[in-house]
């Protein structure tokens, strides 16, 4: 199987702040990788980094295919998830949903297919017609997650996707993102403060430290401790 390889990469912002360096990590394809340690340790950073929204200061990120051989990521098969729902508020969750989709140019009845599809997956059937502020918090958060699945990604990265939620709607969330995992077999990276969450959630734990900022030890989470 692929895997993705964060290669010696470090980050120096304006010259004088090192948010990383030196950060090295194999991830082979389906892992759920969370991304544990102290604000200002640099996740936010190699994510950006990973999803080619920011250019490394030295070293690479790479995908190595069962052949061994390097490969740019495709940043079309990269989704992303912010701590906050990004809606557009004036438009329809399907609408919302469906808007990478539109950006490509896909044909409106594909669009809407595959949106409802999506919806689907994370427990918004229904909902296509609703404005996001009609929604809770618990399901904007879907919605966000709906579309970063809808162009069907192979890696996916969350940062701290469910920070501002309650209890009770995080819990429902980490069951819906964990069957989505085992359905669709996609590697996620996944940034969290609550170390609860991240064993319950992933394969692996990446903790990091601050000042620089690196990976200081990466953990395997054993599998009855996920499922409960
Ligand atoms: P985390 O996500 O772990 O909180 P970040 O990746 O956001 O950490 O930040 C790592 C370090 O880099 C921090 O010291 C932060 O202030 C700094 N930093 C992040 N983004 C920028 C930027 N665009 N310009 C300058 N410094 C930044
Ligand atoms: P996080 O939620 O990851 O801690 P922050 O609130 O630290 O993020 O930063 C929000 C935004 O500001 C990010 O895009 C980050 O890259 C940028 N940023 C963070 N620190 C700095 C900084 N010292 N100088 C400039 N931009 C920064």
């Amino acid at each position: 199987t692929s895997s993705l390889r964060i290669n010696n990469v470090s980050k120096i912002y304006n010259g004088s702040i090192t948010a990383l360096s030196e950060v090295n990590l194999d991830i082979p394809e389906g892992e759920f990788v969370s991304f544990v340690g102290p604000s200002g340790c640099g996740k936010s950073t190699i994510f950006k980094i990973i999803a080619g929204l920011s250019e490394p200061t030295s070293g690479r990120v790479e995908m190595i295919n069962a052949s061994n051989q390097e490969t740019m990521i495709d940043r079309n098969d990269v989704g992303f998830v912010f701590q906050h729902a990004t809606l557009l508020p004036w438009k329809s969750v399907l609408d919302n949903v469906t808007l990478p989709l539109e950006l490509k140019g896909v044909s409106k009845h594909e669009r809407h297919e595959r949106g409802k599809e999506v919806l689907e997956m994370v427990g918004l059937a229904g909902y296509e017609k609703a404005l996001p502020r009609q929604l809770s918090g618990g399901m904007q958060m879907r919605v966000s997650i709906a579309r970063s699945l809808i162009a069907k990604p192979k890696l996916l990265l969350m940062d701290e996707p469910f920070g501002a939620l309650d209890e009770m709607t995080r819990q429902n969330l980490h069951y819906e993102l964990l069957k989505i995992w085992e359905k669709t077999g996609m590697t996620v990276l996944f940034i969290t403060h609550n170390v609860f969450e991240s064993v319950f959630l992933s394969t692996k734990i990446a903790v990091m430290s601050t000042r620089p900022g690196r990976i200081t030890n990466v953990f395997d989470v054993p599998e009855y401790e996920r499922d409960e």
